[in-house]
């Protein structure tokens, strides 16, 4: 494991250098604040550091306040290792986010005891930081497909729907339905229908940009939110059907033809009055519609809200 040595004294450091080597640590050596500071931010940067108080350009414990203000998911563990033996000293120390202090002199094999209690919480940290992201993970994403799910989708709607009224371009929303899916689980069983679901939501999602949130609304039934669509929102739909149409699908060796229906509304604000459910509802009606006129298409349906007389507009 890397560990950052600050220490302005050429003794010490050659000292700590040579027995955390021994102990199989990978010392890098920095002889005041500011280099400590840059050796944090290089490519996979160190996350064990003994600091030195008293050294130059920047002491150990502004360099330890400095590194508790950036925010992230894993920090740094932190020895001050200094002279001052002051009880003052030390409470000023762990106040700015030193996490152990040792005075000097010191004994080599309680620094080295010490060394491994930030290795052991270190190694707790970042597993924890990984379940954390696993289960925000879980939370939001629908464990088949690997889209977003129903509550994620609906949050992404609020959000860009906010966006879109202050950025004051228009929002797609899309609400795409595969075609008789219903067949192929009759024809074909249900692992042939979680494989098609899968493939077919993969196919939309490379058809897309990497960032519009796309979301598994109900069982076959899909929600995209395009943003800065422009006022052309037929080519991105087009291509989806295409993408999922244009070439079979094979699920456990089984050859399926899969469509998609697709019913598209656009808020455009300002002239529009800001109002999801009639959003997603005018996109209902347009899959209904398309439904209903033979599937496998694209239609859209303006959102039957409210309209904003315009002395309302300059008002606000
Ligand atoms: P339409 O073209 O009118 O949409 O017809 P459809 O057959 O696609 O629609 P219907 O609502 O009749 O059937 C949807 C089917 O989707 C029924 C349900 O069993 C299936 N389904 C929903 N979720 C899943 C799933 O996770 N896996 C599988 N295999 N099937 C699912
Ligand atoms: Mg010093
Ligand atoms: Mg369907
Ligand atoms: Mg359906």
């Amino acid at each position: 494991m890397k560990l950052v040595i600050a220490e302005d004294d050429p003794t010490s450091r050659a000292m700590l250098q040579a027995v955390s080597s021994q102990w199989g640590y990978e010392p890098l050596l920095a002889e005041d604040g500011n280099a400590a500071w840059d050796l944090l931010h290089q490519e996979d940067p160190p996350r064990l550091l003994i600091l030195d108080w008293e050294m130059p350009n920047l002491d150990g414990v502004a360099l330890c306040a400095r590194i508790r203000e950036v925010q992230t998911t894993d920090p740094p563990f932190i020895i001050l290792l200094t002279a001052r033996d002051k009880p003052i000293d030390v409470v000023t120390a762990l106040d700015a986010g030193a996490n152990d202090y040792i005075i000097k002199p010191f004994e080599p094999i309680e620094l080295k005891a010490r060394l491994e209690v930030g290795r052991r919480m270190l190694n707790l940290q970042s597993r924890m930081a990984q379940a954390h992201l696993k289960l925000a993970y879980q939370a939001t994403h629908d464990p088949l497909t690997n889209l977003l799910n129903r509550r994620a989708i609906m949050s992404a709607l609020e959000l860009e729907m906010d966006r879109a009224g202050r950025q004051m371009y228009p929002l797609a929303v899309g609400m795409c339905d595969i075609d008789h899916f219903k067949k192929i689980n009759d024809e074909h069983g249900h692992l042939v229908g979680d494989e098609v679901l899968k493939e077919v939501s993969r196919r939309i999602s490379s058809a897309l940009r990497p960032y519009d949130p796309i979301g598994r609304y109900g069982g076959e039934e899909f929600l995209i939110l395009l943003n800065s669509c422009g006022l052309q929102v037929t080519p991105p739909f087009e291509r989806l059907l295409e993408a999922v149409g244009g070439t079979p699908i094979i699920a456990h060796n089984v050859e399926c033809r899969v469509t998609l229906s697709c019913g598209v509304a656009v808020f455009e604000p300002p002239q529009d009055h800001r109002d999801g459910t009639a959003l997603l509802a005018a996109a209902d009606l347009a899959l209904y519609k398309a439904k209903d006129q033979g599937r496998n298409r694209t239609l859209f349906e303006p959102p039957k809200t409210e309209a904003i007389a315009p002395a309302k507009l300059v008002s606000n």
